[in-house]
């Protein structure tokens, strides 16, 4: 008898989590105005929380109207894994396989499954994740960098300088990453359909900085391609 009852709890503990770790906001605001399409992406691996929290508060002054867009559209998913989030884990399911959701893009994936379609129709995916060192400080992290696929240089080299000239330690400075292209990543799926991508890599994890500084750095981001791009 109570090893019927332990089964029906577990099946609803089961239940409840599917539908909570596939539950992922997705917001858009358009402008009446044609212009790019920006999709704003963030939360993939649960232990890289501060574009959640930019992203976040980028949304929230959207929806109250502090910040208008000028022309175009943009969708936010502030966070992509909120069982990993919940966790402070980078996978999306821990029991068993441990599942990467940044390597099941194109894949038939339910989570990426909504997410695919939304990038079909977009210009511009700007994808936030935190490493766990700084790039310059040549250990192997890529923290403290961004990677941009088919976006002018100039845009890049100015997004390097408007962050880098808030940091006095070398160490600490940001550079672009130029690493190789993992299959099944949402910059792999971005390429394949020929968008612009960029890759916003804070130093983060394990709170290696303040958090004030990982989200102040993507907003510097965000506000950067929007505003250049006319968004806003
Ligand atoms: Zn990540």
């Amino acid at each position: 008898m109570h090893l019927i009852i332990l089964f029906i709890l577990l099946f609803l503990i089961g239940i409840l989590l599917f539908f909570t770790c596939h539950k992922i906001d997705i917001y858009t605001t358009k402008s009446k105005k044609k212009g790019p399409k920006i999709l704003l992406i963030a939360g993939t691996h649960g232990n890289e929380p501060s574009g959640y929290l930019a992203l976040l508060r980028v949304q929230n002054a959207l929806k109250q109207n502090k910040l208008k867009l000028k022309s175009g559209e943009i969708t936010i998913i502030h966070n992509v894994n909120p069982c990993g989030y919940y966790l402070d884990n980078r996978h999306y399911n821990t029991v068993g396989k441990d599942i990467d959701l940044n390597r099941m893009y194109g894949k038939n994936f339910p989570i990426n499954n909504k997410i695919e379609p939304i990038i079909d129709k977009y210009d511009i995916v700007i994808d936030f994740h935190e490493g766990w060192g700084f790039i310059s400080d040549k250990k192997g992290s890529i923290g403290s960098s961004i990677q941009a696929i088919n976006i002018p240089k100039y845009h890049y080299d100015n997004i390097l300088k408007i962050i880098n000239s808030d940091i006095n330690l070398n160490y600490k400075k940001w550079e672009l990453n130029t690493r190789r292209i993992i299959a099944n990543t949402l910059r792999d799926y971005c390429i394949r359909k020929k968008k612009k991508y960029i890759l916003v890599e804070t130093s983060g994890q394990n709170n290696i900085q303040s958090m004030n500084i990982r989200v102040n750095q993507n907003l510097k981001i965000i506000n950067y391609i929007l505003t250049k791009y006319k968004v806003l």
